[in-house]
């Protein structure tokens, strides 16, 4: 059973659902297998990234600092296993 090959469309709503807290182990690997495969996702992640902790700074977005570390080191230590 191999990790599903989504599209950057399946991509950005998985994205969401990590970014809310849920996403499952299959959607962590569909993120991970994509963003090692499109280049425009990878910095489409960081941007979000950046902008999530933008939000947080004008506490528009409720995301605790543990959490935005904990997923970006998740999205990048697996993806540097690809
Ligand atoms: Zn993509």
């Amino acid at each position: 059973m191999g990790t599903r090959h989504v599209t950057c469309t399946e991509f950005l709503a998985e994205l969401t659902d990590y970014l809310d807290g849920k996403a499952n182990a299959a959607t962590d690997a569909e993120i991970c297998a994509h963003i090692c495969v499109c280049a425009h996702c990878k910095v489409m992640l960081d941007t979000t990234r950046k902008t999530i902790q933008i939000y947080r700074d004008q506490e528009v977005y409720e995301l605790s600092p543990s959490l935005r570390e904990r997923l970006h080191n998740a999205i990048m230590s697996k993806c540097k296993r690809c």
